[in-house]
């Protein structure tokens, strides 16, 4: 389905839950979720009904996120179960990684054909730092986990951080000269309450470009980063830029809450409850939803920071 610009809606991202067994500090505060009860929450029953509504209106692309999903009890069921949609053709899950070597071979079973895996640093201290309680070591046998695997693709996101993690820019991108993945480099985005970070932390993508001078441009393959290839790489290194060049016009994505909400825009406090709906009411307030798409996110800077109130854990990315 088109929205009121003529974007065709063609990508749904499920955030299964908002609980994380990781607190990185641009995402979600310490103390972790205020706890909702069950019945706030979208049921399995009803995350599968949201998904056949989504695919009913043209969607094709279902990723599966979080907070973190792999920590979702019945994760593999609720996998299972919607990339088994019919017109669900794409199927992807973005996860901080921890928990993929056990996880990693039954996702692959339940369907999930693509894995992204979040990871901002090399160095084991400050991992522990900007996740605030994690070891980069499972971080790590989780890229590996998903390697064997067989996933058919498998990228790495790291939060480009001024201050933080610029100085290791060509450490994250030289992964993909020593294992087949793409490596992308995701602006940090002025969240409601990552107010840790200053001015400085927000450091444009192209900040990568001109520490790797031999990057050679590739051609995009469809979704929103911009992509270069380090010489004899075996994947790509990707810049996603939603402040400095942002991709609204071209924004082809839904989101749904793990507490039941449509989110048209990431950035936008809009939404659109379908927490208790049958699959008719939800594929009438999703229509709803496309037709309210904002054409785009608006100025975002430290200084002006997004318009959701929500944290990032409690959308899904
Ligand atoms: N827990 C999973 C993970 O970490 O990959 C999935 C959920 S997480 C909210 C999805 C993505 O959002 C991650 O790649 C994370 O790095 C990114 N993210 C969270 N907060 C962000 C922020 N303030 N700016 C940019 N990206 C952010
Ligand atoms: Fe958890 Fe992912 Fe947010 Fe980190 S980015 S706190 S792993 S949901």
């Amino acid at each position: 389905m088109k929205d009121s610009f003529g974007r065709e809606i063609t990508y749904l991202r499920l955030s299964v839950t908002d609980r994380c067994n990781l607190r990185c500090r641009y995402c979600m505060p310490e103390e972790g979720v205020c706890k909702l009860t069950h019945d706030d929450m979208l049921t399995e029953d009803e995350m599968i009904l949201a998904v056949e509504a989504a695919a009913s209106l043209g969607i094709k692309k279902l990723r599966i996120t979080g907070g973190e999903p792999l920590v979702k009890k019945n994760i593999l069921e609720i996998c299972e179960r919607a990339c088994a949609v019919e017109g669900i053709t794409e199927t992807a899950i973005t996860t901080n990684g921890t928990l993929l070597p056990q996880m990693a071979l039954p996702l692959r079973k339940a369907g999930i054909q693509r894995i992204n895996l979040s990871l901002d640093t090399l160095n084991e201290e400050k991992y522990r730092h900007i996740t605030r309680r994690g070891e980069l070591k499972d971080a790590l046998d989780g890229i590996h986990a998903a390697l064997d695997a067989g996933f058919e693709i498998v990228k790495i996101n790291a939060v480009l951080i001024g201050g933080f993690n610029d100085n290791e820019i060509r450490d994250l991108a030289e992964l993909t000269l020593k294992m087949p993945i793409d490596v992308r480099f995701i602006e940090l985005m002025p969240m409601y309450d990552s107010g840790d970070f200053g001015n400085e932390a927000y450091i444009k993508g192209d900040t990568v470009l001109a520490q790797l001078p031999e990057a050679v441009p590739q051609e995009a393959d469809g979704g929103v980063a911009r992509l270069f290839r380090l010489p004899n790489a075996l994947g790509n290194v990707g810049l996603i830029s939603p402040i400095s060049a942002h991709f609204c016009g071209d924004c082809n994505r839904l989101r749904i809450t793990a507490d039941g909400r449509i989110k048209p825009c990431l950035h936008s406090d809009d939404e659109y409850r379908i927490k208790g709906c049958s699959r008719e009411e939800m594929t009438a307030v999703m229509k709803d939803a496309i037709l309210h798409k904002p054409q785009w996110h608006g100025e975002m800077s430290y200084a002006e920071r997004t318009h959701t109130h929500r944290d990032m854990n409690q959308i899904g990315g």
